[in-house]
């Protein structure tokens, strides 16, 4: 038999539900921040992510789908989604300010276990044309008011990596400070070398370091800007939390960097949102030098924790005594549709009512409308609730 990937799943039933149920509460939250939706292509040049994301990254080097296709040329499945949406804003001519959105599978081959996937779906915001502490404590506001409409309990751990110069001399202080340790695991062995600040976004190694602040290495007005940033969320009552150690697994970040952490998951699978801002991204890929930021939520985990059930309709199941009646039940199938209502029916012949009620049961239907002689003759339908038993008369 054939089988799915490894790392790869069907999503079906309660789960695909609990998506459809967190796409549809970010999209009604992030519509109030006046968001445009857009959709870009799942397979894009390698050459995009390698750019963007950086080629000393984890996801560069040891996650990234990435195959010759039929022309030679090296594309990749998309890994993330930020890439994407800047090509297009540049490609397309867009005109800052703008708030994109996206929602859409990305993969990773990763190791798969609980919570990590190597395709799961992210949600997400573009923020392109927007400076400033304002617009940050905007990107940082709009994520976690997207996790508190979905009625998960979560915090926001933020940190900044003050902009270009400050990132080139603390990168440049890691690689002399990170030389002495022999501690450190083999891949953050060539990290120190090539990228030092991915060290401290290493889960094994960034715990047992003890590393300068990189607040040391900020100039005061990044300092004065993310100093007002904090203050904003403060006062809208973001719970947040600096982490002095958060740098965020991409190469374009350059100021403020956050995620949102939920308690409820293991810790190495607990982020649900993350984002940050990345100044240098649209210039590097082509665009006009343009400030910019935004986040992406894991679908996948936020799912692991979501408690409340997402809403299903109440379900009308039509039953008839005999197939004589198809065309009645049909027809009331319809008008029950019309009016609004969810309804459904078992279309194979010969079914004993008996049947027909035992599909009902399964399909969790609230209401049953009996279609036999009796109800037909005199134009008087039984509707059952079978929650209760109670039954009711309708007439059409
Ligand atoms: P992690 O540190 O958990 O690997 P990340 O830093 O690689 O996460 P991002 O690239 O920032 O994650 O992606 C944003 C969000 O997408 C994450 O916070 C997480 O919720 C989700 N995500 C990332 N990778 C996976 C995966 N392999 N499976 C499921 N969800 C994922
Ligand atoms: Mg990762």
């Amino acid at each position: 038999m054939i089988k799915t990937l490894r790392g790869f799943r069907d999503i079906y039933g309660e789960e695909w539900d609990k998506f459809w149920y967190i796409v549809e509460t970010f999209r009604g939250i992030l519509g109030r921040y006046n968001v445009r939706w857009i959709d870009t292509p799942i397979v894009e040049q390698a050459e995009l992510f390698i750019r963007s994301v950086g080629e000393f990254t984890d996801i560069v080097q040891k996650q990234m789908f990435i195959f010759k296709d039929r022309g030679g040329r090296n594309v990749a499945l998309r890994p993330e989604g930020t890439a994407g949406i800047v090509r297009a804003y540049i490609e397309n001519g867009f005109v800052p300010p703008v708030k994109l959105a996206y929602f859409g599978p990305m993969f990773r081959a990763e190791r798969p276990q609980k919570g990590r996937y190597r395709q799961f779906y992210q949600i997400g915001v573009e923020f392109i044309g927007y400076d400033g502490s304002h617009a940050d404590a905007e990107c940082i506001l709009s994520a976690y008011e997207c996790v508190r409409g979905l009625d998960v309990k979560a915090k926001v751990y933020i940190n900044t990596l003050g902009g270009d110069d400050a990132k080139r001399r603390f990168s440049s202080f890691l690689k002399d400070y990170l030389k002495e340790m022999d501690f450190l695991c083999e891949d953050c062995k060539v990290r120190r070398e090539k990228n030092p600040l991915r060290v401290l976004d290493c889960k094994i190694c960034s715990p047992k370091l003890e590393v300068p602040d990189i607040m040391e290495f900020v100039d005061e007005e990044e300092k004065r800007d993310f100093t007002k940033t904090l203050e904003l969320l403060q006062k809208f009552e973001v719970p947040i939390e600096r982490d002095p150690k958060l740098v965020r697994g991409l190469d374009y970040y350059t100021g403020m960097v956050f995620e949102i952490k939920s308690e409820e998951l293991e810790s190495a699978q607990n982020t649900i949102l993350s984002g940050g801002r990345y100044d240098d991204l649209v210039s590097e890929l082509g665009g006009k030098d343009t400030p910019a930021c935004g986040w992406a939520a894991g679908i996948d985990r936020i799912s692991l924790i979501l408690r409340k059930e997402s809403k299903k309709d109440e379900l009308y199941f039509i039953v008839r005594t005999s197939d004589e009646y198809m065309d009645i039940a049909f027809d009331i199938l319809h008008k029950l549709r019309k009016c609004g209502k969810t309804a459904d029916m078992i279309f194979d012949r010969g079914k004993s009512l008996r049947s027909q009620m035992k599909k009902a049961n399964k399909l969790g239907a609230k209401w049953v409308v009996f279609v036999g002689e009796e109800e037909v003759k005199s134009g008087r339908y039984k509707i059952r609730d079978m929650d209760t038993g109670e039954e009711s008369i309708f007439t059409i």
